[in-house]
């Protein structure tokens, strides 16, 4: 049944949102698990850190035996040994005696405090003798001695076992999503994998006879695929995994073998698509066939959304040849149009099947530097460059806003967003922005 009512940009979204669902767990090498979400508490196996290290490059001392020490009268210390990082010193620190010890190297028996070398009269790291060229880390060492020239406090420079992470404790718990830092922790409690939520595979396919992949020879009349690449990072940049289908010329034939051939399960390496994205075909033209196909073969609802650019969507579910109901999203040809509906839709259906809460852009207030129009009641997603001045965001327009100009998504970092009861964001006048890009904001 194909339904053509205006519905608003939160309606499009939740209707969208309603064929899909969160993908099964799956086991996944830590490194590429960035920006995918837990499918479980992850517990740290041991203390983090593991044992009690020294923070400083220095000496490890009983911090009795340094007080009352200063550069005038310095205590002086008989050095038994060094001890790099990554080793362990067999003997102990007796009462008037220090261990030479590098960043990171467990703390040796009896010693309570670490001098900085800055503290003592070594003035160069490399004193006669070091660990350097040795073949051990740990090593007894002939007799030397250092003057201590300041008073250190029991556990001085000390990083306690466990200060991180306690044994047994949950540091992540089911639901967060994996950024650069979840997956340090991950690696610190020694996880080579973890369980996440599969990363959906999003079948992505042109239409119109129109089109033509980049790489063939241009002809009168054709230009060269933009949407499937700009659709495919998109899905990549949200956590999803793009298949390139092609592209299906303006018949009905042409579009249902390449949905069938796209969506058959044994037809990739890399597993059948979760969700199936096409652009153009969802018009009022002629060979808008995309309609059409999915009319027939599956389920589909045709929607005007109150935005501007992107006005016609549609979404439903395809048949594959597995009994499966492939989610779809059917984007509008204009190239700003079919990025801008897969930033409001697409990228909100992705997170849901990777079990993200959340796709919110951070939204900034800034004063427009130009008139934005509105000139249909419609939402508003205008290209713009945001900026900071005197403490202020600025947002103008990257140019000419017609859907079909690329461009000017290329040189935007923000969508400034004017309701649709606005007629017009005067020059001076506050305006949302979205920020669309990588969060960070050129000055
Ligand atoms: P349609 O939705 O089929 O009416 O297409 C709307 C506009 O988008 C037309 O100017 C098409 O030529 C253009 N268009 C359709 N598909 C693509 C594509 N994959 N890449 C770039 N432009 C496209
Ligand atoms: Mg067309």
């Amino acid at each position: 049944m194909i339904t053509q009512a205006m519905i608003s940009v939160e309606e499009a979204l939740e209707r969208v949102l309603s064929y899909v669902h969160r993908l099964e767990p799956e086991e996944q090498p830590i490194a590429d698990a960035l920006g995918q979400v837990l499918a479980e508490d992850a517990q740290a196996g041991f203390d983090i850190p593991p044992f009690d290290n020294t923070a400083m490059d220095g000496y490890a001392v009983r911090a009795a035996d340094t007080n009352g020490a200063s550069e005038s009268s310095p205590v002086r210390l008989r050095v038994i040994g060094e001890l790099a990082a990554g080793y362990v010193f067999e003997g102990e620190v007796t009462p008037g005696t220090a261990v030479r010890i590098m960043t990171g190297a467990p703390v040796p028996r009896g010693a309570d405090a670490i001098v900085p070398f800055e503290e003592t009269d070594e003035t160069s790291t490399g004193s006669a003798g070091s660990a350097a060229g040795h073949r051990f880390g740990a090593f007894a060492k002939a007799s030397s001695d250092v003057g201590v020239l300041k008073a250190a406090r029991p556990g001085a420079n000390i990083r306690r076992a466990g200060e991180d992470v306690r044994r047994g404790a949950v540091v992540m718990q089911e639901g967060a999503a994996l950024g650069p830092a979840q997956i340090g922790v991950l690696a610190s409690l020694g996880r080579a994998t973890v369980r996440v939520y599969r990363r959906p595979v999003v079948a992505v396919l042109s239409t119109g006879d129109e089109v033509l992949d980049p790489g063939q020879p241009m002809s009168p009349g054709k230009i060269y695929d933009s949407n499937a690449y700009s659709v495919s990072a998109m899905v990549q940049e949200a956590g999803g995994i793009p298949r390139r289908l092609g592209i299906a010329s303006d018949t009905v034939e042409a579009l249902t073998a390449k949905l069938r051939e796209g969506l058959d399960p044994s037809g990739s390496a890399q597993g059948r698509a979760d969700l199936l994205i096409t652009s153009a075909g969802v018009s009022r033209g002629d060979y808008d066939v995309v309609k059409d196909v999915l009319a027939k073969e599956g389920e589909i609802d045709f929607w005007t959304v109150r935005m501007k650019p992107g006005k016609p969507l549609a979404f439903g579910a395809f048949p594959a040849a597995d009994g499966r109901r492939v989610p779809h999203i059917g984007l509008p040809g204009n190239p700003v149009s079919s990025m801008i509906t897969f930033e409001l839709f697409g990228r909100p259906a992705i997170y849901t099947m990777l079990g993200k809460t959340g796709w919110e852009r951070p939204r900034v207030r800034a004063i427009a530097e130009e008139r934005i129009e509105n000139s249909d009641g419609r939402r508003v997603y205008a290209r713009a460059i945001l900026s900071q001045r005197d403490g202020r965001y600025h947002a103008s327009l990257t140019g000419p806003q017609g859907s079909g100009i690329l461009t000017s998504m290329a040189l935007a970092n923000a969508l400034a967003v004017v309701p649709e009861d606005v007629r017009a964001i005067e020059p001076g006048d506050e305006v949302a922005c979205l920020v669309i890009e990588g969060g960070g904001l050129s000055q």
